[in-house]
């Protein structure tokens, strides 16, 4: 539960969203302008993406670094290792060209974050400022409980990252998606994922999804409650602070009727009039 002492609140003055431009159904300035109907009083800023907006060092060595950030093995936790000069090559050109995205590596999300914490300069590094970067890059955590990684679309912090492709990859597909596969895989066929995935169709956010951005504005939402009250999620399955674990939780707390419980409602009323 969100904290309601307002005395504990940490208002932002700034929040800057940061584009990707590999996510074509991606309005990023929609998701501004939701922002700034709910906090009149925030100033909300559209950055292009990240790295290029705050970069200004060796493509090379950013790409070393962003390559050691890599889980090799989703069933181990992390272990440092020396990139291959060919994965370094491969960062080279993300990060040359942001705009072509997706690129099927899973990144150790707390060590992707220290490389991205480290580029936002002095003046920018407060509780005042949001940074909400949104990344092709796949990024997971490790989870002892089960003893392998877990894609995640956000990782809250400064700056928040959330990811467009973790938002297809992370939350789990309706049942029926898992139970098809492993009985084609049972008969010896090895479907592609795009046939089994129209056996879903509408039921769970692909990539370049036309409701992305509807969706995308909970998880920005998510960021800055993480920098005003600390708790990113809530508990109600209707509310766009949901942490949802299903992709049909995600567009049922993001496209439902109601956008937020009233709990929720009430904060946002009472952050916007201080
Ligand atoms: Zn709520």
């Amino acid at each position: 539960m969100p904290s309601t002492s307002s005395s504990e609140w940490n208002i932002p003055t700034d929040v800057f969203l940061y584009n990707d431009p590999s996510a074509k159904t991606l309005a990023i300035e929609e998701i501004a302008s939701h922002i700034r109907g709910l906090f009149p009083g925030m100033r909300v800023e559209v950055r292009r993406d990240f790295i290029s907006h705050h970069y200004r060092g060796s493509t090379e060595e950013l790409a070393e670094k962003i390559a050691r950030t890599k889980v090799r093995n989703v069933s181990d936790p992390f272990e440092s290792f020396d990139p291959l000069l060919g994965e370094i090559r491969f960062e080279e050109r993300l990060l040359e060209r942001p705009e072509s995205g997706i690129s099927g590596v899973l990144y150790d999300a707390t060590r992707l974050h220290l490389v991205l914490r480290e580029m936002i300069p002095e003046e920018e590094l407060s509780l005042q400022v949001v940074h909400a970067a949104f990344t092709s890059r796949l990024f997971g955590t490790y989870d002892i409980a089960d003893a392998r990684y877990h894609a995640r679309v956000i990782l809250c912090g400064y700056p928040s990252m959330i990811s467009t492709s973790g938002i297809v990859e992370a939350p789990a597909k309706p049942r029926e998606y898992y139970l098809m596969r492993e009985k084609l895989r049972a008969l010896g066929e090895d479907v592609p994922a795009e046939v089994l995935k129209e056996q879903i169709q509408g039921r769970f956010l692909d990539y370049d999804d036309p409701r992305m951005t509807e969706v995308m504005k909970g998880y920005s939402l998510q960021a800055l409650f993480y920098a005003i009250t600390h708790e990113p999620f809530c508990e109600d399955p209707e509310c766009r602070l949901y942490n949802s674990h299903w992709q049909e939780e995600v567009l049922a707390s993001q496209l439902g009727d109601k956008e937020f419980c009233d709990e929720h409602v009430s904060l946002i009323r009472r952050i916007s009039d201080r």
